[in-house]
C-alpha cells in the first residue's frame, strides 16, 4: 500500500508528455498512462519494484505507438507465392491505386449518366470493357461486377438455376481456401447439383444423358488448385456448349483466375482466358479480379446480354455489388490491357510472374550481406535456386524459377533458431514473411522488387532475436 503512492498521479504523467499527446491525441495517452500505472501497481502486487520515471514514460510511449499502428499492416512478401491470399492477392497499378484515391477523394458519376444527366447503372463503368477485352467487341456481351468469385458463381447459380439443377462434372467438384465448395454453394444458390461422371474421367454423353426437365444449366469449374493427372477424361468447352445449346440450355464457365493476357507469349504456363471459354461457346464467365487478371478483390460475370441481365435483376446482386474505389481499380487495371506492349512493365502480378531468375539472384546476392550481418553467428546466408508459386489456386502445379535467401542455423539442433529467426522478421517494422523448409529459413526474393531493396535493407538492423 505504501508503495501505491509512490506512483505519479495520472495528471502528473500526462504533463511529461506534451509530444506524444499531440502525436496521438489525449484520449489514447491517458489510456496508455492508465494501462502502464495499472501494470505497474500489478507488478508491485507480485514483488516488482517500481519502474522508474524513464522506463515508465518509454514504456507509455512503446505502448502508444503500437495502440495507434494500424491492423492493417504492410508486409514483405518473400514466402514465394506471389498471389497470397492470406497477404492480399494481387498487388494494384499504379494506374489503379491513382483512380481508387481519386474516387475515393471526391464524388464521382458511379450511378450517374453524365449524357442524360439521369441514372447510370455501376456496372457500365466496365462492361464495355469487358465486352470490348473479352468478348471481341460483340455487342451481344455484357458484364457485372460482384464481391469476389465466390459472390459470383453464387449468385450466377442463384439467378438462373434456382430450384432447378446444374450439371457439374465430379472432377471439378472444387474446394477452394476458405470453405469455397462448389457443392455447399450450390445448396446455398438453392440449386440442385447433378454430379456426372467420374473423379478422373467425365464423357460426352454424361453431360447429354444428365440432361432433363428439370435441368437449368451445363457448369464446367475450372479445376484452378489441384491437377487430376494419369487415366483422365474431360470434354472440353465447345463439345460441352454443343450439348447445353443442343437442348436449349445455358452453359457457364467457372474459371477462377481467369488472366485476359496471353500467358504462353509471356513465357508463363498457358492459362484459360475467359476470351477462349467465349469463343469455345460459353454463355457466361464468372473469374477473379484480384488474382491473374491483376486487380482488386471482386468477381466478374461476362457474357451473354440477356443472361446478364437476368442477373442483375436477382435480389442477390444488390447485397453482393462493388463499391466506387473498387470499381475506379478495376476499370483502371482493364484499361491497361488495351495496350498488351506495356502490360507488364504496369501490371505488378504480371511484373513480378514474368521476373527472370537471374535479376532475383543478382538481388540476393547484393543483399545477402546484410541478412549475414543482422544473424550474425546464429545462421549461415547463401543464395540459392528455389521456385516460387503463383498462387491464390492458379497453376497449382506449375512452378517459376527463382532464387532465395536460405539461412541455416548454426546450432546443431536447429529447430528453435528457425522459430527464433522466423518470428524476428515478423517483428521488423516492415514484418518480412518468408517460410521454413528443410531446416533452413527461405526469403524467396521474386517479390521484393529493386525499388524495395534499400526499404529492406534499412530495417534488418532492427532484428531483435
Ligand atoms: C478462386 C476461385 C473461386 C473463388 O474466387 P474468389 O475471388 O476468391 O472468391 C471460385 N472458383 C474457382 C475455380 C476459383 O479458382
Amino acid at each position: 500500500m505504501n508503495e501505491n503512492r509512490r506512483l505519479p498521479a495520472v495528471d502528473r504523467v500526462l504533463q511529461q508528455l506534451p509530444d506524444l499527446i499531440e502525436a496521438h491525441g489525449r484520449q489514447l495517452v491517458t489510456g496508455c498512462v492508465r494501462a502502464e500505472l495499472a501494470a505497474a501497481r500489478e507488478g508491485l502486487k507480485h514483488g516488482l519494484v517500481l519502474p522508474e520515471e524513464p522506463e515508465l514514460l518509454a514504456a507509455i510511449d512503446r505502448r502508444a505507438a503500437a495502440s495507434a499502428r494500424a491492423n492493417l499492416r504492410p508486409v514483405f512478401n518473400l514466402t514465394g507465392t506471389v498471389l497470397h491470399t492470406n497477404l492480399g492477392r494481387a498487388l494494384l497499378a499504379e494506374e489503379a491505386i491513382a483512380q481508387m484515391v481519386e474516387a475515393a477523394r471526391s464524388p464521382c458519376a458511379l450511378e450517374y449518366d453524365l449524357g442524360s444527366g439521369g441514372r447510370g447503372d455501376r456496372d457500365d463503368l466496365v462492361s464495355g470493357l469487358l465486352a470490348e477485352l473479352v468478348g471481341g467487341g460483340s455487342p451481344d456481351i455484357a458484364a457485372t461486377v460482384v464481391n469476389n468469385n465466390a459472390a459470383a458463381v453464387l449468385l450466377t447459380l442463384n439467378a438462373l438455376a434456382q430450384g432447378r439443377e446444374a450439371v457439374v462434372s465430379r472432377g471439378e467438384l472444387v474446394e477452394i481456401g476458405g470453405a469455397f465448395r462448389i457443392p455447399d454453394v450450390m445448396r446455398r444458390a438453392q440449386v440442385r447439383l447433378v454430379e456426372i461422371g467420374t473423379t478422373n474421367r467425365t464423357h460426352d454423353k454424361d453431360y447429354a444423358e444428365a440432361i432433363g426437365p428439370k435441368t437449368a444449366l451445363l457448369m464446367k469449374v475450372h479445376t484452378s488448385n489441384y491437377a487430376v493427372t494419369g487415366f483422365t477424361k474431360a470434354v472440353d468447352e465447345k463439345k460441352i456448349a454443343e450439348i447445353a445449346h443442343a437442348a436449349g440450355l445455358p452453359f457457364v464457365v467457372d474459371l477462377g483466375s481467369g488472366t485476359l493476357a496471353d500467358f504462353a507469349a509471356l513465357g508463363l504456363p498457358a492459362e484459360p482466358t475467359p476470351q477462349q471459354a467465349l469463343a469455345a461457346g460459353a454463355d457466361l464467365v464468372t473469374f477473379s479480379g484480384d488474382k491473374l487478371l491483376g486487380g482488386p478483390q471482386a468477381g466478374l460475370i461476362v457474357g451473354r446480354k440477356e443472361l446478364i441481365a437476368k442477373i442483375k435483376k436477382n435480389p442477390l446482386k444488390r447485397a453482393l455489388r462493388v463499391g466506387k474505389t473498387t470499381l475506379a481499380a478495376l476499370e483502371a487495371t482493364l484499361r491497361l490491357y488495351r495496350d498488351p506492349d506495356r502490360l507488364v512493365e504496369r501490371l505488378p502480378t504480371l511484373r513480378l510472374l514474368t521476373r527472370p531468375a537471374a535479376a532475383i539472384a543478382a538481388l540476393a546476392e547484393r543483399v545477402q550481406p546484410a541478412v549475414q550481418a543482422a544473424l550474425g553467428g546464429l545462421a549461415t546466408v547463401n543464395v540459392e535456386p528455389c521456385s516460387s508459386q503463383i498462387g491464390s489456386g492458379a497453376l497449382p502445379v506449375e512452378r517459376l524459377p527463382s532464387a532465395a535467401l536460405v539461412c541455416r542455423p548454426n546450432a546443431k539442433k536447429p529447430g528453435k533458431t528457425l522459430s527464433t529467426v522466423e518470428a524476428a522478421f515478423r517483428g521488423l517494422p516492415v514484418p518480412v514473411i518468408g517460410y521454413i523448409r528443410d531446416d533452413a529459413y527461405h526469403l524467396d526474393l521474386r517479390c521484393l522488387e529493386d525499388r524495395d531493396e534499400a526499404r529492406f535493407v534499412a530495417q534488418l538492423q532492427q532484428l531483435k532475436f
